[in-house]
């Protein structure tokens, strides 16, 4: 049973939430997903919807591009609970230029992480090497860490392996263009990676123009056994162990 280890139920994108929900809670082939936070309001939401459905872990956290005027210290209260099993998604964003600003709610967020023994999910568009770069000189995950739909670099991803963080692959790999990804995936060691819909964006083939959700993740784990010559059964398990390796909390 597969773990959609990143998406977003409660954004103004889905329409119909409650059916979303149930679909999850009524799909067999799903364990659980980890419902991901973008600032406080949508951290608190998703922590509301995880306490009512036993399939839905939470993730709490300021998105990079959600910065203006959020308070980080909300995390402490928000992340003492059962069902939080991560701080993010935090990290930095290319698309805007206030970089000064992204870094300081990234190094704060991981400390804040780091005090509380809980794992980081980091967003990084266009910015590995610079998300990289404040690891080594500020301050480092402790607890586990994972780039969610990893943006292929070689470079990058040899650094996360040696320092045992995860790299998660999303709809993006099923893309005709995902050389690069499908490279990654080849060389990216069997313990280190996870699945995600990143619903409702980033669709995978065959549902590209649908508004994306958790039961797609099969055309993700389908994609990685064929890429790894494996079946599927093995993708789905191996993929929900490490799952719940990095997020412990899951139970
Ligand atoms: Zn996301």
């Amino acid at each position: 049973m597969a773990i959609d280890s990143h998406m977003h139920i409660n954004t103004s994108v889905l329409e119909n939430m409650p059916k979303y929900i149930e679909d999850i809670n009524k799909n067999h082939s799903i364990r659980s997903v980890i419902n991901v936070g973008l600032n406080s309001t949508t951290s608190e939401e998703s922590i509301l919807i995880s306490e009512k459905n036993s399939k839905f872990y939470s993730a709490v956290g300021i998105h990079p591009l959600y910065i203006d005027s959020q308070d980080i210290h909300c995390l402490y209260r928000l992340a003492d609970n059962d069902k939080v099993v991560a701080i993010g998604e935090i990290g930095l964003d290319n698309s805007k230029a206030n970089f000064k600003e992204q870094r300081k709610y990234l190094i704060s967020q991981i400390i804040i992480a780091n005090k509380l023994h809980l794992p980081v999910i980091i967003h990084s568009n266009n910015s590995n090497k610079l998300v990289i770069e404040i690891f080594e000189k500020y301050v480092k995950p402790e607890y586990g860490c994972v780039f969610h739909c990893f943006q292929p670099e070689i470079e990058a991803l040899k650094y996360l392996v040696r320092n045992g963080y995860y790299i998660s692959f999303a709809g993006r790999i099923t893309y005709k263009n995902a050389k690069k990804s499908i490279e990654v995936a080849k060389m990216v060691p069997n313990d280190l990676f996870l699945v995600e819909t990143d619903s409702p964006y980033i669709s995978p083939e065959p549902h590209r123009d649908e508004v994306n959700n958790s039961s797609n993740i099969k055309y993700i784990i389908s994609k990685l056994a064929e890429i790894k010559e494996m079946s599927y059964e093995d993708i789905d398990r191996i993929t929900t162990e490490n799952t719940r390796r990095l997020f412990k909390k899951i139970r």
